[in-house]
C-alpha cells in the first residue's frame, strides 16, 4: 500500500468504476490521496459509492463507445478540476465466441468498448495531462491479449490492440512526461468470470501457479503503483498480474 499522501493533489479518472477492478482501483487511488472521478454508464449509479470513497470522489457518466459522450465527460473534468493526472482505462466487456460463431455485432461491440474506448479516453486524457505538465495512463489489457485462448479471438484481438496502443502511446507521449503502461490480469474473481461454467472455471484455476484466482485488489495495487511516482521512470511496459498463470 502506498503512503496515504502519495497521490495527494492528484486528479484521477477510472473508467468502468462501478464494480470489479475499476471500483477497487478507484478506492485504492483515493486511499493514496487522489481525488477520483469514477465513470459508469448509468446516470446516478455511483453517487452512494462516491460518498463512501470520500476525498472528493465524483461521478462522471459516459459510455466509452460513444465518442461525443466521452468528450463531454472530459470537458466536465477539465471545467471542474482544470487538469487530469491519472487515467485508468479499465472499462471492458468479455464475450466469448469461437470464430465460426462470432457475429459482426459481437466484434464491433468488443472493439468499440475494449479498444476504441481506450483510444478515445487516451486522446482526451493526454490533452489534459499535457497541459498540466504530465501524467500517467494505465490501460487494463489481459493475459489473453498476449497469449491467446480458445474462443477468445475477438476479445484477445481487442486486448492485443490495447497493448499495441500502450506501446505507441508511451513513445508518443514520453516527451510530454506522460507515462503509459498496461496491466495484463490473469483470472480475476469479478462479475466478468462469474458465469463461467464450473468445468471451465476448475480447469482455469488449475492452471494458476498460485492456486487461486486474483482479486480485484490484486490488480488495483499494481495499477496504483504504476499511476504513482513510485513508477516515475516506468513507461511502455505491460505488467502481468496473474498468480503464475502464464509461467
Ligand atoms: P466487470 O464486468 O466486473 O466490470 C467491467 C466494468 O466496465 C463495469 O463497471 C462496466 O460497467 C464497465 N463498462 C463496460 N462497458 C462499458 C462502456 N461501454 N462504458 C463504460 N463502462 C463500461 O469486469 P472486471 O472488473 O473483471 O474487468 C475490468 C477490466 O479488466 C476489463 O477491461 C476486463 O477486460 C479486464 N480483465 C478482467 C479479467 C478478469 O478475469 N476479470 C482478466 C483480464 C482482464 P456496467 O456496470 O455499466 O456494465
Amino acid at each position: 500500500m502506498l503512503r496515504p499522501d502519495a497521490l495527494e493533489g492528484r486528479i484521477a479518472l477510472v473508467t468502468g468504476a462501478g464494480r470489479g477492478i475499476g471500483l477497487a482501483t478507484a478506492k485504492m487511488l483515493a486511499e493514496a490521496g487522489a481525488t477520483v472521478w469514477l465513470n459508469a454508464r448509468t446516470v446516478g449509479s455511483l453517487e452512494q459509492t462516491c460518498a463512501e470513497i470520500g476525498n472528493g470522489a465524483r461521478a462522471v457518466y459516459f459510455d466509452v463507445t460513444d465518442p461525443a459522450a466521452v468528450r463531454e465527460g472530459f470537458v466536465t473534468i477539465q471545467k471542474e478540476c482544470k487538469k487530469l493526472d491519472i487515467l485508468v482505462n479499465n472499462a471492458g466487456i468479455l464475450r466469448d465466441a469461437v470464430i465460426e460463431m462470432a457475429s459482426v455485432e459481437l466484434m464491433d461491440d468488443i472493439w468499440r468498448t475494449n479498444l476504441r474506448g481506450v483510444l478515445l479516453c487516451a486522446q482526451y486524457g493526454a490533452r489534459l495531462m499535457a497541459r498540466a505538465g504530465g501524467g500517467s495512463i494505465v490501460n487494463v489489457a489481459s493475459y489473453i491479449g498476449r497469449f491467446g485462448n480458445t474462443g477468445q479471438a475477438v476479445y484477445g484481438a481487442s486486448k492485443a490492440g490495447v497493448i499495441g496502443a500502450t506501446l505507441s502511446l508511451a513513445k508518443e507521449l514520453a516527451a510530454r512526461q506522460i507515462r503509459v503502461n498496461a496491466v495484463a490480469p490473469g483470472v480475476i474473481d469479478t462479475d466478468m468470470i462469474a458465469d463461467l461454467p464450473a468445468d471451465k472455471r476448475e480447469k482455469l484455476l488449475g492452471s494458476i501457479g498460485m492456486g487461486r484466482p486474483g482479486t480485484a485488489e490484486d490488480v488495483a495495487k499494481l495499477i496504483t503503483f504504476l499511476a504513482s511516482d513510485m513508477a516515475g521512470y516506468v513507461t511502455g511496459q505491460v505488467v502481468g498480474v496473474d498468480g503464475g498463470l502464464v509461467i
